[in-house]
């Protein structure tokens, strides 16, 4: 119980300091949010997205999962994206996958079950499809960040496709999805150079 009640003390610490540092900081956020940007990435414990990116809250609406999968028939990420698009109006959605990903090493060594290897799944279609270029890697770890960087593209294709951004382009909203990857051995974000702006 000891790693709850230090939560709990930090998180006391935490809301008096920012108090502190700008009076009234907490009133007026109860009251709405306009983030501008909506961030999907992978729920493993080395990147979290707030600390990693110097954003405070209110600044970026959070979704993660393992391995920073958007599926298309998951009602979590899809209302998300909903969400965050029809309502909040943000302007850019990012995808962000990292290096040393567990959830990726366990579906490039297919050794899962019930759960996790259902939601994995889309993986497997990906190893695949990229069999020669993930064979030419000369070992587990290299495959596993090359995957990670093929995972990231094919995430930002499939939210590009999902009906909400594909109605919010034909209105005229701007939104863009981009791809990042980030570094878990230095802390450091990188873009991918993938940026898609509409439906061009
Ligand atoms: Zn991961």
């Amino acid at each position: 119980m000891e790693a709850i009640k230090q939560l709990l003390e930090q998180n006391r610490k935490w809301a008096e300091d920012r108090e502190q540092q700008d009076p009234g900081c907490f009133a007026r956020q109860s009251k709405s949010q306009s983030p501008k940007i909506l961030w999907i990435g992978c729920c493993d414990s080395r990147m979290p997205a707030e600390q990693l990116t110097g954003t405070e809250p209110g600044d970026m609406l959070v979704y993660r999962n393992i391995a920073n999968l958007v599926n298309l028939n998951d009602p979590s990420c899809m209302s998300a994206i909903q969400f965050a698009v029809n309502v909040l109006q943000i302007d850019h959605i990012i995808i962000t996958g990292h290096t040393n990903c567990g959830g990726i090493s366990a579906a490039l060594k297919g050794n899962t079950t019930d759960d996790l290897h259902e939601w994995l799944e889309p993986l497997q279609g990906l190893c695949d499809q990229h069999k020669e270029e993930l064979n030419s890697c000369c070992n587990h770890d290299q495959r596993v960040d090359q995957l990670s960087a093929l995972n990231i593209k094919q995430q930002v294709l499939n939210v590009a496709e999902t009906d909400v951004v594909q109605q919010a382009w034909k209105r005229g909203q701007q939104l863009s999805i981009h791809g990042f990857i980030y570094d878990v051995a230095s802390g450091e974000l990188r873009s991918m150079g993938i940026h898609i702006s509409g439906t061009d």
